[in-house]
């Protein structure tokens, strides 16, 4: 490929609406334009990237068993309200009619129209396990679509979906599917982390997140540094052990303290000289099941995933203070569990064991001191609730916890017979008995994938390209396209590379050796060839675009030296 006859818009400004740096750098090296908010059209280059991403993904999910098919993108409505989802899904659902007046939707994923597609040919036992998957666009009107292709409204997934006899299938599928994904992106060359996740309080009970670490990434991660220990959770799933109060005080009579306009923990502790280990914070919720109120430590913060969990509600949302004074008779800030009726009360473990507390009083101006749960107030339920820090001791050896930045990549997710049972997806066993087929999912955000690449492997003069994933292996530089020696031995290195099946491209622009150079580090091939002064002896220079690193070489060497470097 010539680079003269290639679209590779490189600009030498940079762009300045974008906040994250693979927007930045796919933006700049001529990688992506936009076409409206999180919608983008992927130019040559970036092409490129993809189709290589997706030839790993299919390997990978083949040699487990993998059958690629083409689901529709256009849903129509019936099968999401057979699901159950038309009402549930909310706006991030793309809707539309035909002219007919019926209404369809944009699949934001394929879970429904898989079930209807297996339902209609499914008979016997003997025809599961199976696994299908795909590789195509998906459409989700996010809330707020950003950072390039790291957050779009249209990008592009691969999903696979398993069905089996039972729990016992699922899990091999659930195996399976895990090592592919393993193995997909250490042969993309990313760094990355399988992490516990949340599968939310409908259906699924086992879900992991494949995350790109990068210091940038929208998601937390906490894992156990011990590295025989392993624990690893995003931080909505993620646990710590319940730490006791290290003295255990002997419990004091209930007293009444005047907390003038004192409302936050960190007022409280200033005025009445404690720690906020010594605090409650009461936390009101309204949710889709009533009005619940959550008890914490007043040095922890309240994880919502595990309320909503604890609670088994769908929606939850934080009381605003007309609530807050109705159900406790106070403004916002002196909420307290002592008297509280009409509410739910929901105890964090780590309350559980406090002594001699100090929590609002539901009234104005006011607070308990010395209050001791299970004497002064009973509750319903006692939970994890506590969103884990970093230093929080591991749930499984004790040790404490570090945090880390990460992209979601992937994420693996058993179904077990949510949807089956929804839209009766059922076989028949060795004895004739008909019974429901147990699912999993498994997505891999492949545009996604792309970007945290670039999140992962970048400097200040641009990207690093993983060498699996280049776009291409190597670039070869003329110094000066007016030198015919360094344009012929250029050619010959091109030609050499080409036939020897490299993945090359010839920068063959009648550009200066400055911008020719920029370009190539800017869109981040991992290997430079450059004729030069030393052309007339025959002689290139390879350069590593990681390290930096240089050397000189005849040109029939050359073939040889870059299939070194792609084998180390
Ligand atoms: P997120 O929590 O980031 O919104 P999700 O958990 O809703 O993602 P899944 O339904 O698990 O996403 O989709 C599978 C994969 O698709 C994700 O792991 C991610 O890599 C990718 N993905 C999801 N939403 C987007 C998006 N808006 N833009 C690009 N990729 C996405
Ligand atoms: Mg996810």
């Amino acid at each position: 490929m010539r680079a003269s006859e290639y679209l590779i818009p490189t600009l030498r400004e940079t762009p300045a609406e974008a906040e994250v740096i693979s927007h930045r750098l796919l933006l700049k090296a001529g990688f992506i334009r936009k076409s409206a908010s999180g919608i983008y059209t992927l130019l040559p280059l970036a092409h490129r990237v993809l189709l290589k991403i997706m030839n790993i993904i299919r390997e990978e999910l083949d040699r487990q068993g993998g059958q690629e098919i083409l689901l529709p993108i256009l849903q129509p409505a019936e099968l999401w309200l057979e699901s159950g989802r038309w009402d549930v899904y909310g706006p991030e659902l793309f809707r539309l009619k035909d002219r007919h007046g019926r209404d369809f939707c944009l699949g934001p994923t394929h879970e429904e129209i898989i079930t209807e597609l297996v339902r209609g040919d499914l008979r016997s036992y003997k025809q599961l396990p199976l696994l299908l998957y795909q590789i195509q666009n998906k459409y989700r009107d996010e809330r707020r679509p950003r950072f390039g292709l790291l957050r779009g409204r249209e990008f592009i997934m691969k999903d696979l979906y398993s069905f089996d006899r039972d729990e016992a299938g699922l899990e091999v599928s659930y195996r399976k599917m895990f090592e592919a994904y393993n193995r997909i992106f250490s042969r993309c060359g990313l760094v990355f982390r399988p992490v516990e996740a949340d599968s939310g309080p409908i259906g699924g009970s086992v879900s992991h997140e494949f995350m790109v670490l990068a210091g940038s990434g929208e998601a937390l991660v906490l894992y156990c540094p011990h590295e025989e220990c392993g624990y690893a959770a995003n931080v909505e799933k993620a646990e710590s052990r319940a730490v006791r109060p290290q003295v255990i005080e002997e419990p004091r009579p209930l007293e009444l303290v005047a907390t003038p306009d004192m409302r936050t923990v960190e007022e409280i502790t200033a005025f009445l000289g404690v720690g906020p280990k010594n605090i409650v914070k009461t936390l009101l919720y309204e949710t889709d099941r009533g009005l619940y109120a959550a008890l914490v430590r007043g040095d922890r913060e309240l994880n919502e995933v595990k309320l909503q969990n604890a609670t088994g509600a769908v929606r939850l949302e934080m009381a605003g203070p007309e609530t807050v004074q109705r159900i406790t008779g106070a403004p916002v800030g002196f909420a307290g569990p002592v008297g509280l009726d009409g509410v739910e009360l929901v105890v964090d473990e780590e309350v559980a064991f406090m002594v001699n507390c100090i929590t609002g009083a539901n009234r104005a101006d006011a607070h308990y001191r010395n209050v001791q749960p299970g004497r002064d107030f009973s509750f319903d339920r006692v939970a994890d609730l506590r969103l884990v820090q970093e230093g929080d001791p591991c749930p499984r050896c004790d040790r404490p916890l570090v945090s880390a930045r990460g992209v979601e990549v992937g994420q693996v997710f058993k179904l077990g017979t949510k949807y089956s049972e929804a839209m009766g997806l059922t076989y028949l066993d060795e004895h004739g008995v008909e019974r429901l087929v147990v699912m999993g999912c498994y997505g891999i955000g492949v545009t996604r994938t792309l970007a945290a690449a670039v999140e992962q492997n970048h400097d200040e003069h641009g990207i690093i390209w993983p060498v699996a994933i280049a776009p291409f292996t190597v670039v070869v530089v003329p110094v000066n396209v007016r030198d015919e020696i360094q344009v012929e031995l250029a050619g010959k290195a091109y030609a050499a590379l080409r036939d020897a099946g490299v993945d090359v491209l010839l920068d063959d622009r009648a550009e200066r050796p400055g911008v020719k150079f920029k370009d190539a580090d800017l869109v981040g091939y991992p290997l430079r060839v450059t004729a030069g002064k030393m052309a007339g002896n025959g002689l290139v220079e390879l350069r590593v675009r990681k390290t930096g690193e240089t050397r000189l070489l005849a040109v029939e060497e050359l073939v040889e030296a870059v299939r070194a470097f792609l084998q180390a």
